[in-house]
């Protein structure tokens, strides 16, 4: 530590260590913008890593210092010929393209004329000497500033203030962060982030809506200059300041069904002087006290209640700050007492957990063992995560008690009045397969038109129910529990046919439950399966049959997230950009296990679908597909194609699975799939990682022995190219051409050829490199051949 850092850490140590959490934020919410530090400033350009800021001419206003720190800033050009601009140029190509999708631009090059500025990093100081050298302050432009700004920096701070206070009160500027909003004059408000604790390092984008929801469409996001030159592992976890490890959590289900809880977890530090941890939790929980090894901890929420409103099943973030640093030398114990309302239920008494949030505080996602205590009512079942130590009954209610054979990422329960079938499998292994006694009220049948008019013309169909005709028989209202006995065969199948082809799952009991609303959720043995997959296909609402949803739910769902117990829990996603992966294995497990019970024809007829859904055209005008790379992750989900994010991930995910099958061949791409769990057990996973290794399953003497021009194409770019084969067999040879369009010049590919000879003998497959030019060939094929087609591969058309 240099003398400068030195005092400095006691100019600002000193103070704030007696100041409280919420004094801190008090402040942070009186900041107002400083008129004795306004400057005019010229030619006063700085860079912060990939952000290139350039204040031309204008002025520069600072905030009154929190903590020591001038954490805002405002810069105003109201001087004749007064500009600000800012220059990004993003690393990669795809994210070039996408940031000219929503600029314009392939570089973000824009001029503005205020731009407001948040930093917790040395920008901050370093910025206020700058200006001061450039002459005088002007506190008469100051005021002026102060009063038209500050209202718009206090809003911004609240925005951040978790943030703010979080990275004050820990003062170590190398994990804060700088964030600028600028009112450029062509593009309207464009934020710009650089955080060293984020995955990417700088994000560009603005803020937008959706369906009515705002939303942040993210226009380019990297990493930073200095992160690509070390060559980081960008693993999200190793960015956490802190390891949680060890949760034993104690929670009683009242008869209201208000849940009350505790919650002890171990924390180690990575970092030496610690005062404030940051907890997710669920915004429909309550924290009501937090104690670190023992001692009360202030609990810091912002009071987002309307937010909470917007959305009730997503996590808010709080801080436990002590009332002294913590040292990174020995972990701490840390304790919350916690309440709400994360259950819900309606007059069938068919159940509902929020379960896209925490009902527990817990930050990031690593492993972690866990303790599980429940108490509930003698009325109802309940399960959760981990092996089942006992079941008793305590005077009016019960518990149940649970611990986990393994390290997982995230424990959820689920109650309900439920029927089981259980099964014990080879090894020890317990599978329990639960269904809800009642109905849910969603799949209560409407009335509908008699049969007979099945086979009428659909405008007398049509004319018949806007006469209002009803079914003159009442609907049968189908039993939930009638498929539970082959629904749990189904599950055991499943189970069977993925434990031998990817070993064993992550823990050693596995629990189905079911849960309302159309999805499904796979935790580390609890699964959460849609009330749907527990009906008969037959016995489904007509609208979720017209909807070419029955198979989804009666042959898919199940099974997709029986995969997730080894894609998703058992092997993680290193980051947004690497959980196309997890889904993408889940969904084409679920689709190989549709092809040993029905054939591969029932997969072909999928992949058609999805086919389809990828070429239509989406709410920008321009085909699904190409919204962006399927590495894109949730950023697909933006305000101008929102449907994206789902069909890329799961779809064209699905259909990069297939190629790559069809590259390596069955017996190899099986190996494969055995490889990953080995290799990366409890381990996240690249998708450069997969490249690789799928790379080590690809036949010799291939084109693509490393696989770079198959994830370039079809993983890091988009395209659907149109193929058109013009072949004829003379002999023992096949001649032809090969001509692609519909893609980017470069767009290079291996196409299957699959050339028939007699009937009941299987076709052998060639592979042709495709090109922006008409690709002519003549090959060498088994005399007796008839035709050649082009073999399985996303394409427009055949
Ligand atoms: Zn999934």
């Amino acid at each position: 530590m240099g003398f400068a850092s030195i005092i400095l850490a006691v100019l600002v140590a000193a103070p704030l260590w007696a100041t409280a959490a919420s004094d801190l934020s008090t402040q942070i919410r009186g900041a107002k913008l400083d008129s004795t530090r306004c400057y005019r400033v010229r030619d006063l350009d700085f860079i912060r890593e990939d952000l290139k800021i350039y204040l031309n001419d204008g002025y520069l206003i600072f905030a009154q210092p929190v903590a020591g720190l001038p954490f805002a800033a405002v810069f105003s050009s109201e001087v004749e010929g007064g500009d600000g601009e800012v220059l990004v140029t993003p690393p990669r190509r795809s994210e070039r393209r996408s940031l000219a999708t929503f600029a314009d631009s392939p570089t973000l090059n824009t001029h503005f004329k205020t731009a407001m500025f948040l930093f917790t990093d040395n920008i901050a100081r370093e910025l206020q000497n700058r200006a001061a050298a450039q002459g005088p302050p002007s506190p008469e432009m100051g005021l002026l500033l102060a009063e038209r700004y500050s209202p718009t920096v206090h809003n911004i701070a609240q925005g951040f203030e978790l943030r703010l206070m979080m990275d004050l009160l820990n003062d170590n500027p190398a994990r804060g962060f700088f964030y600028a909003t600028i009112a450029s004059v062509t593009l309207g408000t464009v934020d710009l982030v650089y955080d060293p604790t984020s995955h990417d390092q700088i994000v560009i984008g603005q803020y937008s809506t959706a369906n009515g929801r705002p939303l942040f469409d993210v226009w380019t996001s990297f990493s930073s200059r200095s992160a690509r030159a070390a060559g980081l592992n960008p693993v999200e976890a190793d960015r956490d300041p802190y390891e949680l490890t060890n949760f034993r959590i104690d929670a009683t289900v009242g008869t209201d069904l208000n849940l009350t809880a505790v919650t002890k977890v171990t924390a180690r530090l990575k970092e030496p002087n610690v005062r404030a941890l940051a907890f997710e939790i669920s915004g429909q929980m309550e924290v009501d006290e937090a104690r670190i090894d023992g001692q009360p901890a202030e609990i810091f929420r912002r009071e987002s209640a309307r937010e909470s409103a917007f959305r009730p099943g997503e996590n808010t973030i709080f801080l436990a700050v002590p009332s002294q640093a913590l040292s990174s030398a020995q972990p701490h114990e840390t304790e919350f007492r916690h309440h709400g309302k994360v259950i819900r239920t309606n007059d069938s008494k068919v159940f509902f957990v929020s379960s896209r949030a925490n009902w527990y505080p817990n930050q990031g996602s690593g492993f972690a063992n866990y303790e599980l205590t429940f108490h509930y009512p003698m009325t109802l079942d309940l399960v959760t995560n981990g092996e089942l130590i006992s079941n008793t009954i305590e005077g009016d209610h019960r518990v149940t008690r649970r611990k986990t054979s393994a390290p997982i990422r995230f424990a959820g329960f689920n109650l309900g009045e439920y029927q089981c079938v259980e099964r014990m499998r080879p090894n020890g292994f317990r599978l329990d397969v639960c269904g809800s006694r009642n109905l849910d009220p969603a799949l209560r049948p409407r009335p509908t038109l008699p049969t007979i008019d099945a086979g009428l013309p659909p405008g007398v169909v049509a004319a018949r129910r806007n006469s209002g005709m009803k079914s003159p028989m009442p609907p049968l209202t189908p039993d939930p529990l009638s498929r539970l006995a082959k629904l749990a065969a189904m599950i055991e199948d499943g189970f069977e046919f993925m434990t031998a082809r990817f070993g064993p799952p992550p823990v050693k009991s596995l629990t189905v439950t079911p849960i309302p609303g159309g999805f499904g959720q796979g935790f580390p043995g609890l699964i959460y399966l849609a009330t749907a997959s527990y009906l008969d296909p037959g016995d489904l609402p007509q609208t979720v049959r017209d909807a070419g949803l029955a198979s989804f739910y009666s042959d898919l769902l199940a099974a997709h997230e029986l995969a997730h117990q080894w894609w998703g829990n058992l092997v993680t996603a290193q980051s947004y950009k690497d959980n196309w992966l997890q889904e993408s294995l889940a969904n084409y497990t679920a689709l190989l296990y549709l092809e040993k019970r029905k054939g591969p024809r029932a997969v072909t007829a999928v992949l058609d679908e999805y086919r389809k859904h990828l070429l239509a055209k989406g709410t920008d005008g321009n085909p699904v597909e190409s919204a962006g790379p399927v590495t894109f992750g949730t950023r697909l989900a933006s305000s101008r194609t929102p449907e994206a994010w789902q069909i890329i991930t799961y779809e064209k995910g699905s259909w990069i699975l297939h190629m790559l099958r069809g590259e390596m061949g069955d017996a190899q791409f099986s190996k494969l799939l055995a490889e990953v769990p080995k290799r990366f057990i409890r381990r996240p996973l690249s998708t450069d990682d997969f490249r690789l290794l799928a790379a080590e399953f690809i036949p010799p003497k291939s084109r693509d022995p490393k696989l770079e021009a198959f994830f370039e194409n079809w993983v890091y770019t988009t395209g659907i190219p149109s193929l058109k084969l013009n072949a004829s067999v003379k002999g023992t040879r096949l001649n032809g051409t090969l001509t692609q369009s519909g893609v980017a010049k470069d767009f290079e590919i291996d196409v299957p050829i699959e050339v028939s000879s007699i009937k009941g003998v299987a076709p052998v497959t060639y592979w042709l490199r495709s090109s922006s030019d008409p690709v002519e060939f003549s090959l060498v094929v088994p005399a007796g051949s008839t035709k050649a087609q082009i073999g399985g591969a996303l394409l427009q058309s055949k």
